[in-house]
């Protein structure tokens, strides 16, 4: 079922078999109707995460990048639309010579061909596919038949299979149940597969006494369930699948000789380490409309905690809606983030929050949408422009924030500006002594932009603009060099922060509220 951290879990597995010095990616298939994750509401799927050749994919594919510190592209989000789309297409175009087009074998023979050409494109020892949804679903069937047929095809020495399950307790009779997860190992079973394994997600570690009658209803060997037990951080979960074995029983079963990388793993473990709680601490508020789920922002999170956890300090970030801003609140944070965003609703409270921040010598860093909005509080505030705004939210006089060009608000799937591009720094900048570098490259996605009409009347009233991209067409970066820090970004940083490598500008920002 969703929410269970197959995710993670995937990403654990991974990181594993990285650790013992294995070429590996993920891929991740969901096997909904969307095309891809572009249009959907974080608050259902969580935060949109884009790849640097600019795909928009499951917040999983993020969790892949932070565990394996490897930047995966966007072929590796896998989702029905796009094998339907393309297999329609090719029908179109006559390319299977009058055949009857069926789901087996031309659905699954593209779903097998995709996952192949990543492994064999990318030289991949071993290619972890983590298959969204929960047995059973209608739409994940034409997958996992697809995964049915690469272990006929190739052998139970190049295939395994590891299926995530949930295994609740009950409190009143204080028991793990197994009952979940046989059946949905009959489930499984009954379209063909046989998993080799099974990890049981559980509050506390599971029992022997479950994990043999576990074994014993589903025909699994007893050391090949595993248990993933509750966790306080997520990267703790490799060394925790790797205790009960795992790695060596994945090596035994495809047959491969038994590695240990003990320098590898002392250089995880001390990141893991560094991601533990401290005695100082740091608040950070975090405004946005999606508030009631906080994966909808969980890279910009990850990327604050990975910075905290440079400067050793624990980072605590509280969720504020901007619909409902109250700046007395706001006065006991040490920071404030505005992350990316969309649309009308809790745009005035943001622009209130980038206002107080400036006005109090609050550190702000505004992403994406609060670059933009931290613009337009600065040009209400500093430069008289009335109503200044983005066209995005209204249509104004001072329209401080405007569509790209060659934008179509009608057609809203993948036409945003998406993707890395270079960013130009200007020397003598809070942003050059940040990178230490003239360029950079960074991922994006957004449909509106500064406004360069305007450049003038905000440098005259002390905004820096100090990186630009596209030949000077794009602003990308602002700073206020009076304040504390008071810096926006145009592009997301956050997808770049890795646990033990925090991103430039996110450690700034952090290391400013200390
Ligand atoms: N809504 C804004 C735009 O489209 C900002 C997007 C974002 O924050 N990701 O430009």
């Amino acid at each position: 079922m969703s929410g269970l951290g197959k995710g993670v879990i995937t990403a654990s597995i991974a990181k594993l078999l990285q650790l013992s010095n294995q070429n590996i990616s993920c891929i991740k298939i969901d096997p909904y109707l969307n095309y891809d994750a572009g249009t959907m509401n974080p608050i259902a799927h969580g935060e949109v995460f884009v790849t640097k050749d600019g795909g928009e994919c499951d917040m999983d594919v993020g969790n892949y990048e932070r565990f394996l510190n490897k930047d995966i592209l966007k072929s590796h989000n896998i989702t029905t639309a796009q094998i339907y789309s393309h297999v329609i297409e090719s029908e179109r175009q006559g390319k299977y010579l009058g055949a009857c087009v069926q789901i087996i074998p031309h659905i699954t023979d593209e779903i097998k061909n995709r996952i192949k050409l990543i492994s064999y494109k990318e030289k991949l020892d071993i290619t972890v596919v983590e298959c969204g949804g929960t047995v059973g679903d209608i739409e994940s069937l034409p997958f996992l038949e697809a995964l049915r047929q690469m272990k006929v095809e190739f052998g139970n020495s190049e295939v395994l299979f590891i299926h995530v399950t949930l295994v609740p307790s009950l409190k009143v009779v204080n028991e793990q149940k197994t009952k979940p997860t046989q059946h949905s190992v009959q489930e499984l079973r009954r379209i063909g597969i046989q998993p080799d394994m099974i990890i049981c997600r559980c509050e506390q570690p599971l029992l022997e006494k479950t994990k043999k009658k576990i074994a014993l209803f589903t025909n699994v060997n007893v050391n090949d369930v595993i248990s993933c037990h509750d966790v306080k951080s997520i990267f703790t979960i490799p060394k925790m699948l790797s205790n009960q074995g795992l790695t060596q029983l994945i090596f035994q079963k495809f047959n491969k000789p038994k590695i240990n990388y003990n320098k590898r793993w002392n250089k995880w473990n001390s990141i893991v380490n560094s991601l533990q709680e401290y005695n100082k601490s740091i608040k950070i508020a975090m405004i946005g409309k999606y508030v009631s789920l906080l994966d909808s922002y969980v890279s910009v999170t990850h990327a604050l905690k990975h910075s905290g956890a440079y400067l050793k300090r624990s980072t605590y970030i509280e969720l504020l809606d901007s619909e409902d801003v109250n700046t007395n609140k706001l006065s006991k944070f040490d920071g404030i983030l505005v992350p990316g965003g969309f649309g009308t609703r809790g745009s005035e409270g943001i622009i209130k929050t980038a206002q107080y921040a400036y006005k109090k010598n609050i550190p702000y860093l505004g992403i994406c949408f609060g670059f933009q909005l931290a613009i337009v509080a600065f040009g209400r505030q500093n430069c008289k422009l009335n109503n200044a705004n983005s066209t995005e939210i209204n249509s104004t006089e001072n329209p401080v924030i405007d569509l790209l060009p060659d934008q179509d608000k009608n057609n809203l799937g993948g036409t945003l500006r998406l993707g890395a591009d270079q960013i130009n720094i200007k020397k003598n900048t809070i942003a050059y002594s940040i990178y230490n570098k003239k360029i950079i490259t960074k991922r994006h996605r957004h449909r509106y932009e500064f406004n360069a009409d305007y450049l003038e009347i905000y440098e005259k009233n002390g905004l820096i603009f100090s990186g630009e991209s596209d030949n000077n067409r794009r602003i990308e970066i602002i700073e206020e060099p009076s304040k504390k820090f008071f810096m926006g970004v145009q592009f997301h940083p956050e997808f770049d922060s890795r646990p033990g490598f925090p991103e430039n500008i996110i450690n700034a920002f952090v290391s400013s509220t200390i």
